[in-house]
């Protein structure tokens, strides 16, 4: 079973997809299954990677003068790792697509590109003599055109699956860029063609060249193939509906518990929740907020992007000021965002804290700290911190959609959807149950008691990978 992605935590993360290529892998592997990632070779990776063999060295592709890959282990994680590494492309400080200013790298076609013809070539074999998986997985757009070129494959036996972490995010270049991706021709046109709106899309290239799709979330699956959901990729989905499945996230335990998480100065479990208190108040205070026990704390730990519904929290924090409600957000992103939590942050220092930035031990730090987690999103394919909250016993407070309609009710959270309740009215609900410690209680301990453990996942995947190959060796 071959992985392929861009990122891996603890070694490269802008999201949720990190945290899942980090966690399945290992869950997988936990069921028996040999199962290994491929990753481009940042520095940070390269850095992690140890007891490495080169298993192919070349030139000229994707314009990388010399690329070498190489399989090893990286430090602090069990599984095995392929490593592309291709100074030219890769080797650069910033982000995995972005540079310091927020640019999107210029060279990500060459970039992804790479990482594709390795996941393909890998899983058909003609790479590592030693090695070869019986299912490719790739994960999200950067990894797309593994999918795509292992179909145009003339000897391929493996099978493979692409999985969507978030459709909105589509690996779009210029049509004219085409040439450069040593693909025929046919590959570019009609519904089955990478060709998306007049320009080439790596999200489409992942689509149609699967043999599976998945998805995060069971309803996140049911929405994108509509047009409300789908990015313009709906009517691609509707034509494979049949291969389209939702299997929802897990939390992954080694990260996630506050049973013994280090970043936490006091640890706690659903049958001592004293530690929780401890680190409300050291929250409060590290944060500057006024330090109160009876003051509801929400938390947000977001990207700031439209996606996130953001801008419905700015419109409900009048109401939660003038309740006694305090509000911490850690997240980093669009701009105008920013400024306007920075903002009411600067009015009203007691009650709301803003910190923006990435930053893995405060978010911890938040989620163990506060009392509800508030995630108000346009659109969920899972989301993992109403997860969090779930474990962390912070109550989740969620707009009814994708992931999160799957993982929060009433019984352990708060749910709202336009136009029958608002966030605003459910943050004025969740306030006035704060109000109610017993009942508070048994929401936070019914959370706490649900189980987002990643066995689940990946017995669903093993089911599916069975089932491919299962097909393949008796096709009808
Ligand atoms: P998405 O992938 O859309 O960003 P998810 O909820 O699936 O959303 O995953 C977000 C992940 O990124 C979580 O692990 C969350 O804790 C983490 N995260 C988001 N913003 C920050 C931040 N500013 N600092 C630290 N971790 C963050």
């Amino acid at each position: 079973m071959l992985h392929v992605a861009a990122e891996m935590f603890p070694f490269v993360k802008t999201g949720g997809l990190a945290d899942v290529v980090a966690a399945l892998p290992a869950a997988l592997q936990e069921a028996g299954v040999d199962a290994r990632v491929l990753l481009p070779g940042y520095p940070a990776v390269l850095a992690a990677l140890v007891k490495s063999r080169k298993v192919f060295e070349g030139s000229g592709l994707y314009g990388a003068a010399r690329v070498t890959l190489r399989h090893g282990t990286l430090r602090g994680s069990e599984v095995p790792a392929y490593v592309i590494d291709a100074p030219y492309l890769y080797a650069r400080d910033g982000g995995p697509y972005q540079d310091e200013t927020g640019r999107e790298w210029r060279d990500n076609l060459q970039r992804f590109a790479l990482l594709g013809w390795f996941g393909a070539h890998l899983a058909a074999g003609d790479i590592d003599g030693r090695w070869q998986p019986q299912i490719l997985h790739a994960h999200d757009w950067h990894a797309g055109l593994a999918s795509l070129i292992l179909r145009l494959h003339p000897a391929r036996t493996t099978r493979s699956v692409f999985t969507i972490h978030n459709l909105a995010y589509q690996g779009r270049f210029p049509l004219g860029d085409f040439p450069l991706l040593g693909l025929p021709s046919h590959c570019l046109d009609g519904l089955d063609g990478m060709e998306f709106h007049g320009d080439v899309s790596f999200m489409k290239a992942g689509l149609i060249g699967a043999d599976a799709i998945t998805t995060v979330s069971p309803t996140y699956a049911r929405e994108i193939p509509t047009a409300e959901f789908g990015c313009g990729l709906e009517g691609v989905l509707r034509s494979r509906t049949r291969d389209l499945h939702g299997i929802l996230n897990g939390v992954d335990p080694g990260v996630w518990n506050p049973a013994n998480d280090k970043h936490l100065a006091a640890n706690y479990d659903v049958a001592q929740l004293d530690g929780k208190s401890r680190c409300k108040a050291l929250l409060q205070q590290q944060m500057g907020l006024t330090v109160r026990s009876d003051a509801p704390l929400f938390a947000v730990v977001s990207r700031l992007s439209q996606q996130k519904g953001l801008d419905l929290l700015l419109e409900a924090l009048p109401t939660l000021i003038a309740s006694g409600g305090q509000l911490v957000l850690l997240g980093s992103g669009d701009a105008a965002l920013e400024s306007a939590f920075r903002e009411v942050a600067r009015a009203h220092p007691a009650a709301i804290a803003v910190q923006l930035g990435y930053d893995e031990p405060l978010a911890h730090r938040i989620v163990a700290g506060a009392d509800a987690i508030v995630l108000p999103s346009r659109f969920e394919p899972c989301g993992l911190t109403q997860l969090y909250g779930l474990r962390y016993g912070t109550v989740p407070i969620v707009r009814r959609v994708g992931g999160l309609a799957d993982t929060v009710d009433a019984a352990v959270g708060f749910v709202f959807l336009e136009p029958e309740s608002t966030l605003t009215a459910v943050l004025q609900q969740a306030i006035d149950a704060f109000r109610e410690p017993a009942l508070w209680q048994a929401r936070m301990r019914a959370g706490m008691r649900r189980d987002h453990g990643w066995s689940s996942a990946a017995s669903h995947y093993v089911t599916l990978y069975q089932t491919l190959l299962q097909a393949a060796a008796s096709p009808s």
